[in-house]
């Protein structure tokens, strides 16, 4: 059987460049949107179209989408995994940092699930995963807007789901602890880095990003019938 397009966002890095890979080897067509375009093409996935998006513009995440369905045909799956992390105490934060975590890890995905959600109600299928975190969960000193916006994402997928179920449409959160990947190289000062490296320091192995990649493809092979609301995935021996 034709198996249908999955978008994935923040697909050029981390968690979206595994869960790209893993998607690609097992045969679905692929729209990869990030805002470094270079790091899309350079996979060379069979059956994959990059695109230079930025998750916060609707309208270019839109155009992307449209272009995607009349090369594939209409989505079946939108992986909302594009998200940063700038750390640092309350007090101390840039409240410049604050309005871009919100406008990305919030508002990216509402974003996201506004271009994709009317037409899987219409044709009464389709998945949609977002990709919050442990921190959507549970607090964490000097994470206090990133927390937020997890805890943001938790509550916008789990109300939606209620909304569309009865469509037949799936909503779906993931919520992974430490995760080896960059989003720690962009999240603050030096300084700030080195007393909070729990990611970097951990006293022991954390996840890799392909471990995330295989849970999200795993959650969405379930039959449509199925719906794994909601899985948290930390490393055995992370404690917080
Ligand atoms: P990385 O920093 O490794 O990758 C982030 C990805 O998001 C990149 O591809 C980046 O691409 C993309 N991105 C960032 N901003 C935008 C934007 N405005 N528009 C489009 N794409 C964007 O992070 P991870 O792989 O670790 O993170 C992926 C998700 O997993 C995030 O939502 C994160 O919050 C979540 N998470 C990660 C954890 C971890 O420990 N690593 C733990 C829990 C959750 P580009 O810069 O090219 O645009």
């Amino acid at each position: 059987m034709k198996k249908g397009l999955v978008v994935i966002t923040g697909a050029s890095a981390g968690i979206g460049e595994a869960t790209a890979i893993q998607f690609s080897n097992a045969g679905y067509p692929l729209l990869l949107l990030a805002r470094r375009l270079s790091k899309l093409k350079a996979f060379n996935l069979p059956n994959a179209l990059c695109e230079e998006v930025d998750v916060t513009n609707l309208s270019s995440f839109q155009t992307a989408v449209e272009k995607a369905e009349k090369q594939f045909g209409e989505t079946e799956c939108l992986i909302n995994n594009a998200g940063i992390l700038f750390i640092n105490l309350a007090h101390k934060q840039n409240p410049e940092e604050w309005k871009k975590m919100l406008d990305v890890n919030v508002l990216g995905v509402l974003n996201g699930t506004h271009v994709v959600l009317q037409n899987m109600i219409k044709r009464q299928t389709g998945t949609i995963i977002n990709i919050s975190s442990l921190g959507g969960r549970k607090t964490f000193p000097t994470h206090a807007l990133y927390c937020a916006t997890k805890f943001a994402v938790h509550s916008l997928t789990e109300s939606i789901r209620e909304e569309v179920a009865n469509h037949n449409v799936r909503l779906v959160t993931i919520a992974p602890g430490n995760v080896k990947t960059e989003i720690l190289d962009h999240a603050a000062s030096e300084e700030i880095k080195r007393v909070h490296s729990s990611y970097k320091r951990a006293p022991y192995e954390n996840l890799q990003p392909e471990d995330i990649a295989r849970t999200i493809l795993f959650v969405y092979e379930q039959p449509q019938n199925v719906c794994i609301r909601e899985i948290v995935i930390c490393p055995t021996r992370q404690i917080l």
